[in-house]
């Protein structure tokens, strides 16, 4: 008894997730005692005669050294039971999708997605015969009336992009039980440090491990946590597609993962402290972040998430001039689209994700032509705040 409490806690110990960023699935350093896990760039892998056909290493099939190590460190770090990487989000995304839902059935998924998961959506995902209707996130009546007898998943992000909503995921989790539906959740904007839906009774969460979990803006990846048996399901289909992740990718991914933590700390801090500073200042209009006490779903990131992540958004009094001026003025961030890397990225949403919406979409999601997102990286907090007071004076 006594010995397998003290066994438990040894494991409660590693549970941590500063600690398991760095150790899970690399208990063993059975390369020649290598300490960093060597990039395994072969295509195939010698095969013996007894070597069962599912056992065949090869690199599309996401079973290399490179590739497991990943697996096993992704699942645990994310409470799930197994885990799968990807070429990249998108095709995390499409390929859980399609695996989940086959022809007939009918899909209810969250009205602010991702722009490239909104367009799979919206226009291909009806080519295999799949229908879906699009969701408020805050709005579980809304849900309900668009239910069918052949309606079998859920889908929501856990953030909305760039307005930073926050939907009512504990009752996604409550109604996808209810009904028998699959729960999927793009869980990127928070990354696994500040949230973990599988906790909450998510069944799938899926990232693109281009943001956060690599966190320097080097590499393209995806990936798909949750149940052996999805886990499983989604992986043949992935095998079959071809969306693997590269081994020199893989190598990347892990090493970026090592600082996830540490990272992470602090893009909450800087994006809290830049958001607070934003809506303090006379000529800013509003600001779009769920750790602001002004934040419409305050409460409820303050209870699921530990961190709010690094994105805000906001907006300048004037008009899309306006804030293209004060896009230029900054010194700091590089006005690109992406998060999650190490440094301050900037965007006007009308001109890069939302681009493809039209006016009246925009004016519906709330999206002005003069709103600014900000992706914040690990600078000083300090200079990122001198770098906007200096951009915003006498706008
Ligand atoms: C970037 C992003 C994706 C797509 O990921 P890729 O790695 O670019 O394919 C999907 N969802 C969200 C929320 C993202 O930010």
């Amino acid at each position: 008894m006594i010995m397998d409490k003290v066994q438990r806690a040894d494991r409660e110990l590693i549970m941590n997730i500063q600690t398991q960023l760095i150790h899970a699935g690399e208990e063993t350093k059975a390369h020649d005692g290598a300490v960093a896990l060597p990039v395994f760039q072969s295509a195939t892998f010698e095969h013996r005669g007894d070597t069962p056909y599912d056992e065949i290493k090869y690199a599309r099939l996401n079973n290399t050294p490179n590739h497991r190590v990943l697996h096993e460190k992704l699942a645990r770090i994310a409470g799930g039971e197994a885990a799968l990487v990807t070429a990249s989000g998108m095709a995390a995304i499409t390929t859980a999708l399609l695996t989940v839902l086959k022809k007939g059935d009918h899909l209810l998924a969250q009205n602010c997605l991702y722009g490239g998961t909104h367009s799979f959506l919206t226009h291909d995902i009806g080519d295999f015969g799949i229908d879906v209707d699009f969701v408020p996130g805050n709005e579980p009546e809304a849900w309900e009336k668009l239910m069918r007898p052949e309606t079998r998943a859920i889908y929501v992000e856990t953030m909305s992009n760039p307005l930073l909503e926050v939907a009512d995921l504990p009752g996604v989790v409550a109604f996808a039980r209810a009904h028998g539906l699959v729960s999927l959740i793009d869980n990127t904007f928070a990354s696994p440090v500040n949230f973990r839906p599988l906790e909450l009774g998510f069944d799938l969460s899926l990232h693109s491990c281009t943001k956060y979990l690599n966190g320097h803006s080097d590499i393209v990846a995806g990936c798909v946590i949750g149940a052996c048996d999805w886990v499983t399901r989604i992986r043949h289909r992935l095998n079959l597609m071809g969306g693997c992740l590269d081994p020199h990718a893989c190598f990347l991914l892990l090493r970026g993962m090592k600082t996830l933590w540490l990272r992470v700390q602090k893009q909450n801090e800087n994006a809290r402290a830049l958001a607070s500073f934003l809506a303090a200042h006379p000529a800013v209009l509003r600001v779009n972040y769920p750790g602001l006490s002004c934040h419409p779903q305050r409460e409820r990131a303050n209870a699921l998430f530990d961190g709010c992540g690094g994105v805000l958004s906001f907006e300048v009094r004037g008009d899309s001039r306006i804030a293209d001026r004060v896009i230029a003025r900054l010194q700091l961030p590089i006005s690109a689209p992406s998060l999650g890397g190490v440094e301050t990225l900037i965007t006007r949403p009308v001109q890069t994700s939302h681009a493809g919406l039209s006016t009246e979409e925009r004016e519906a999601a709330g999206i002005s032509d003069g709103l600014i997102r900000v992706a914040v990286g690990i600078e000083a907090a300090a200079d990122l705040c001198a770098d906007f007071e200096r951009a915003l004076r006498g706008v």
